[in-house]
């Protein structure tokens, strides 16, 4: 049995004062949720703040990106180890914003998948094809391609530690989602991926997010789907009102 596994990405939203405050009410609903798991991705400034709120409470704490190598000349950035001791257990890698305006590559978050196993991090490794890919045929190539290089460093004990996150760029943002059976099938398509690579009992184990435009009222239709296992969810994530909500109906479909 996966736990549904559901994490807010802030992107470069949010003052100190707002991410503290959600922070603070997140942390007293997950409290009270423990069947289902919840996260949030602040700015990375913030994390020092936000994980004295986290600090053993059921809210997970995650970055939204990290450098692969542990230390050295590499202005701006920071490490896997350095978000380890700042309090996270989480790091998004290889976001579509990351990829499209940063350069990231599947290399890059591959051997960013790794050192965030070297620092006992969970690497959300996010894989998704544009609208461009997708009319072209092209999306299942693409993503398993992008899966492929993402796990390519881990053995399988850090593949069932992983999650992976399905995020079809042309629904990042849009208010466009995917429908339930277009994700399932790529979340199939993915668990076969692993499968291949690692074996099926690992590919049972590894939990598969759904994100792009999740809201309060598809993320029961898409949890329902027997491949998706959480979301990632951006907008609906920075105010308090639509993440609970959002949640709620999560665990709602986790009781059915
Ligand atoms: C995301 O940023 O990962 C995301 C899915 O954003 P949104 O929910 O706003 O589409």
């Amino acid at each position: 049995m996966r736990k549904t596994v559901i994490v807010g990405n802030w992107k470069m939203n949010l003052t100190l004062e707002e991410s503290m405050k959600l922070a603070s009410e997140l942390c007293d609903f997950a409290n009270k949720a423990t069947d289902i798991e919840i996260g949030i991705a602040p700015v990375a400034p913030f994390i020092g703040w936000i994980s004295t709120i986290c600090q053993n409470q059921a809210l997970g704490l995650s970055a939204q990106n990290a450098h692969w190598e542990n230390a050295g000349a590499f202005t701006g950035e920071f490490s896997m180890g350095q978000l380890k001791q700042a309090g996270c257990q989480y790091v998004i890698l290889g976001h579509s914003e990351r990829r499209q305006f940063f350069g990231e590559t599947d290399i890059m978050v591959g051997k960013k998948a790794r050192a965030a196993h070297d620092h006992d991090l969970t690497p959300i490794i996010c894989v998704g094809e544009t609208l461009a890919e997708r009319d072209a045929g092209l999306t299942i190539s693409k993503v398993l391609e992008q899966v492929e290089q993402g796990f390519s460093l881990l053995n399988q004990e850090e593949c069932i530690k992983s999650i992976c996150a399905y995020e079809p760029v042309w629904a990042i943002g849009t208010g466009r989602n995917a429908t339930p059976a277009q994700a399932q099938a790529v979340h199939l398509a993915i668990r076969q991926k692993i499968s291949a690579m690692y074996g099926q009992s690992v590919a049972d184990q590894l939990r598969i997010q759904y994100g792009g435009s999740v809201k309060a009222d598809n993320i029961s239709t898409l949890l329902s789907e027997p491949d998706i296992d959480g979301a990632l969810v951006g907008g609906a994530s920075i105010k308090a009102d639509s993440f609970i909500a959002l949640l709620k109906n999560a665990r709602f479909q986790n009781l059915n």
